[in-house]
């Protein structure tokens, strides 16, 4: 078994391979069958990054049953006392930070400033939850009868489910247990099957801060086996998805087969950066270029489509064209790479099907993407930009469908109005850019567009933990990640004392027997 990191902690101990656990109840242990499964570097996938309990219902079940048992304790406990611990872990994460971010690159393959951002995104998701333990929260409001007060306190809900994709593997579970853990609910983990080994650190983390037994649990295994049975399971109070809209809307499904769960589902997106007819290109250039290529195209934010006025639409396209051929692929633990390899063998099946389609639907290629084969590409997933020019049609389908990968369409429009137009016609509403310097034009973009994160003169891509984080129609049910999933954990319950000797009602109701 793999030693805790410290830092300064030998190179060599943190490059051989890890064996990850489940935490149940406090206690380090295997799959219930005893099988394991593999993690591997989708850079050079002959490196095992480590291994990981293939676990089922029997150890989804002990570890729900732990979270239930370790609930009222830990919601006794003060806001304060769980912000503390919550510290406690920030000062862990600051202390290994440069091993946990080599991890990130290492296990999903994104270039190290990336697996770097995702770790200090995660040190301010725990500061801003340990924060909250110290922040009123609650207020205390008149009552319509002056002898009354009356309150809105936030109760915890119960045992939450977290359920995390593999691309930001660091940040997204700790945007969905530490808002849990700080307001006094106790959190089971499902992390993904294709990044076990960061959510391992994670949690070895997490007990070394000194959470109690059976507050943080994590079952890991793979989505129907152990995932599915977590949603399902009676006494999960609160489901936190994250993860694509195809089983997000599984998730919604089984959830809602329950009166009491409540789920919270953030899910994929067909972003757009909008470029007007006034934009600024030496903003507009790099901006397409971050939005369309940071980790590969693999973010929920991620930009496949360019909506460029038609006036600059050319001028836009040489200076886009020269800056992508200028990108520097290969292994994320290189400081100059700036695209590391896609996930898994899926991730590229996914995007030379997406690529296949733009063509048969009459896409101008002007870079033709492919996978990379040879030489320090041969054990990797890595693969070529794919670029093209596209007139807007309706209901076409690499317009329309997210790619989750370097597959972007640059398409012609005439004017603010046809843009947004084009820039609707998904049936995702996660993240829109435009660039633009006219505060007319940007506005009128902010309000007939639909997305839950809107940037201007920016890329679409980027979040920061005291934002709500979250999209409209299939991109989300409207209760965005991070900063706002607090609503999603807590009951907001209204409470009333009167001080009078006698009682009296509001609207006059009568007290008269
Ligand atoms: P995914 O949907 O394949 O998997 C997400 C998680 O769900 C994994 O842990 C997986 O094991 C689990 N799962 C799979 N089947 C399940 C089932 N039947 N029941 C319960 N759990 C199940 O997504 P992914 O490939 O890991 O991540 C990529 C997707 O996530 C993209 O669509 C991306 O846009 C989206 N994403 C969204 C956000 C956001 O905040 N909106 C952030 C990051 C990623």
């Amino acid at each position: 078994m793999a030693t805790m990191t410290q830092s300064g902690e030998k190179e060599s101990d943190m490059t051989g391979p890890r064996e990850a656990k489940n935490l149940i109840a406090g206690e380090w242990k295997d799959a219930a069958s005893g099988a394991r499964f593999d993690s591997v570097n989708p850079a050079n996938t002959q490196e095992v990054v480590g291994t990981a309990p293939d676990s089922d219902e029997r150890d989804v079940d002990a570890a729900v049953r732990a979270a239930k048992a370790a609930f009222p304790a830990w919601s006794k406990l003060s806001w304060v006392r769980r912000g503390e611990i919550l510290d406690n872990f920030a000062q862990l994460i600051k202390r290994d930070t440069e091993a946990m971010s080599r991890l990130v690159t290492r296990e999903c393959g994104k270039p190290i400033n990336e697996g770097r951002a995702d770790v200090i995104e995660s040190l301010h998701m725990v500061q801003f939850a340990a924060a909250l333990g110290r922040l009123p929260i609650g207020e205390c409001i008149s009552s319509e009868i002056p002898e009354k007060d009356a309150y809105i306190r936030r109760k915890p809900k119960g045992v939450v489910a977290c359920i995390s994709p593999w691309n930001f593997p660091m940040a997204i579970p700790l945007w969905e247990m530490t808002p849990s853990l700080v307001s006094g609910n106790t959190v089971v983990l499902k992390p993904s099957e294709e990044t076990p080994i960061c959510a391992d650190y994670l949690f070895r983390l997490m007990a070394e801060a000194g959470f109690p037994p059976g507050v943080i649990n994590i079952v890991h295994g793979q989505g129907e086996t152990a995932g599915a049975p977590l949603v399902a399971h009676p006494d999960v109070d609160v489901v936190l998805f994250t993860g694509s809209y195809q089983v997000g809307k599984i998730v919604q499904r089984q959830a809602a087969a329950e009166a009491h769960k409540f789920v919270a589902t953030e899910m994929g997106g067909k972003n757009a950066l909008i470029v007007l007819d006034d934009a600024d290109l030496n903003i507009a250039v790099p901006a397409a270029l971050l939005s369309a290529f940071k980790t590969s195209g693999q973010r929920c934010v991620t930009s496949n489509r360019l909506i460029v006025d038609r006036k600059l639409v050319d001028r836009f396209q040489e200076q886009f064209l020269e800056m992508v051929d200028r990108i520097k692929i290969g292994d994320g633990l290189r400081e100059d790479v700036f695209m590391g390899p896609l996930i898994n063998d899926g991730g590229v099946k996914k995007f030379l099907h997406h690529n296949a389609k733009a063509k048969e639907e009459g896409a101008t290629v002007l870079r033709d993407g492919g996978a990379l084969t040879d030489g320090d590409y041969a054990n990797g997933h890595f693969v070529k930009p794919f670029v093209y020019r596209m007139e807007y049609r309706p209901n076409t389908f690499c317009l329309r469908e997210e790619a989750f990968s370097p597959h972007v369409a640059i398409i012609p429009v005439d004017g603010v109005e046809q843009a947004v137009e084009v820039y609707n016609d998904t049936d995702y509403g996660l993240a829109m850019a435009v660039v633009t310097e006219d505060y007319r034009k940007w506005r009128y973009v902010r309000d007939h567009a639909d997305y839950g994160l809107g940037y201007v003169n920016l890329p679409s891509i980027g979040a920061e933990v005291h934002l709500p984080f979250g999209g409209v129609k299939n991109s989300g049910n409207g209760h965005p990640s991070a900063e706002g999933l607090i609503d999603a954990v807590t009951h907001r319950t209204a409470f009333t004392v009167n001080h009078a000797r006698e009682i009296v009602m509001a609207q006059g109701l009568s007290t008269k027997i």
